[in-house]
This record gives C-alpha cells, structure tokens and sequence, in this order.
C-alpha cells in the first residue's frame, strides 16, 4: 500500500534555492517587525554587514541642523552573501537582537554599487 507522502507539504519557496540559515527572514524562523533603515553598506564580515546612512539633529544651541552619521550593523543571510557587497544601497529591519550588536537583518538590496566616480 502506498503511503500518503503528500500530507508533509512544505510552503513553496520563493525562485532560487533557499537556504539553512535559521536566522533568515524568508526561509528561517527570524521575524522581521519594527523599522526598517535603508543605508550604504561600508562593511562586509562572513554573516554580517554594517550599514550607515546620515540623518540630520537639531543642534538648538546653534539653531540649526547638522548631519549625523549612524552606523547599524546586520545579520547578513547566507541567502543574500553573493548578492552583497560593500557600497551596496540596502534596506534591513529590526528583528529580535540577534548578538549584542546585531538587532536588524537584512531585508533586500535596493541598488548596486554606484559605478560613476
Ligand atoms: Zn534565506
């Protein structure tokens, strides 16, 4: 008698294979909720990247607003570590802290890096 194989079907994966990463946001079990940071990415380590963007503050003894710089690090997906790269614009959200460091994953790139200097 033949058995029902059928019954364990899996969500479909999206195009490509997928991954073991359990912390990836689309085949692991990680979460991504809260806000989301879109930057340049200045570093790259084996599982994480670390992104800066410039914000502006007040500055109210001057009564003007000056750039500051933020820098975010992020857990990088085994999914996305070829796609990646330094000078890369991304976009991550906040997950559940990750590390000490690491409470953002990286969620997709949004433009390669700029080629015109
Ligand atoms: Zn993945």
């Amino acid at each position: 008698m033949e058995k029902n194989k059928k019954t364990n079907v899996k969500k479909e994966k999206p195009a490509g294979a997928g991954c073991d990463d359990s912390t990836c946001h689309i085949h692991g079990h990680l979460k991504a909720h809260g806000k989301t940071f879109e930057g340049n990415v200045i570093k790259k380590f084996p599982r994480r990247v670390v992104i800066e963007f410039e914000r502006m503050i007040y500055v109210r003894k001057y009564e003007r607003y000056a750039k500051s710089k933020t820098k975010i690090h992020a857990r990088l997906p085994d999914c996305m570590k070829d796609s990646i790269s330094a000078g890369d614009y991304i976009k991550i959200q906040e997950c559940r802290p990750l590390s000490k460091i690491i409470h953002f994953v990286v969620i997709n790139k949004i433009k390669g890096k700029e080629e015109d200097r």
